[in-house]
């Protein structure tokens, strides 16, 4: 009887071994627009990834079938520790694809500045979820660090990206986007970092600078796409020079606004750039 029990135990170790170690060294999903799914031998992190299937052409977006795998934590959604949101706007967000993610999956925990939270109140899933969002103040001064799962989120409070538009009745100048609480994202799990820009302008080498960039490998840099140049152009060398990553990311990609020439071939900003082909791409990496 002892003995049965012991190769009993020994069996359910074994197994428990053989699943702790399920995941790979580096694996990159591409969901859609700025979303991706990234993961290591122990953790998955999704960044910009839970989207609804909106009718729009200016991003990509998920489909129908695989925003319901997001709703219902099928695979490659079956292992998310944390769900990153840069911002509220709904080509990096959906609040009832988010909720639902949160109800099929109680491991999983949310980041993302107030109006996340705000938007999430407004779901039916709230109560049960509420405990798992975890919000970051922004615009803030400081960089908050948080560890959630065993995954360490450095949460950079940024700026989003203006737009500047002409107020119809007084034709004062506006930046559509002022208020929109947004941050960008350095993660570390498993031993492997990446970093996540959202809809932030890379333009201030003294900002970048003081993120201590550098100080560790950036396996992987998520950042936008860009146009074929024939010289490098500012925000290319501040993610060369400051960022440092091993490998870039394309975000951004729009059926509408196809990148122009090759950005994957522009390994002068880093050895390797990767740009999605197709939605649910999936790369394998050392
Ligand atoms: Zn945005």
């Amino acid at each position: 009887m002892v003995r049965r029990l012991l190769v009993l135990l020994i069996i359910s170790l074994l197994v428990a071994c053989a699943e702790q170690s399920a995941g790979p060294r580096l694996a990159v999903r591409y969901i859609a627009n700025c979303g991706y799914l990234i993961e290591t031998e122990h953790k998955a992190v999704i960044i910009d990834g839970f989207l609804a299937p909106l009718e729009r052409d200016f991003y990509f977006k998920p489909t129908d079938s695989v925003a319901n795998l997001m709703r219902e934590a099928l695979p490659p959604f079956d292992r998310i520790d944390l769900a990153l949101f840069t911002h509220v706007h709904d080509d990096h967000f959906n609040a009832a694809v988010t909720a639902r993610h949160l109800l099929s999956n109680p491991r999983a925990h949310v980041v993302g500045p107030p109006q996340i939270d705000s938007a999430l109140s407004l779901t039916a899933q709230y109560a049960d979820i509420r405990d798992r969002i975890h919000i970051v103040p922004a615009p803030g001064d400081s960089v908050v660090t948080l560890s959630i799962n065993g995954i360490s989120v450095r949460a950079l409070p940024s700026k989003h990206s203006s737009y500047i538009d002409e107020d119809t009745v007084t034709f004062e100048k506006f930046d559509r986007h002022g208020g929109i609480g947004h941050l960008e994202y350095i993660v570390a799990m498993d031993g492997r970092t990446f970093y996540h820009s959202g809809d932030a302008d890379l333009l201030d080498f003294e900002r970048y600078q003081s993120f201590g960039f550098g100080d560790t490998t950036i396996d992987a840099a998520f950042v936008d796409s860009w146009d074929e140049r024939p010289r490098i152009t500012f925000t290319q060398k501040l993610i060369h020079d400051v960022i440092r990553p091993e490998r870039i990311f394309m975000i951004h990609m729009s059926p509408s606004r196809p990148p122009q020439g090759r950005p994957d071939t522009q390994t002068f900003v880093a050895r390797e750039v990767y740009l999605p082909e197709s939605l649910m791409q999936r790369w394998v990496l050392e």
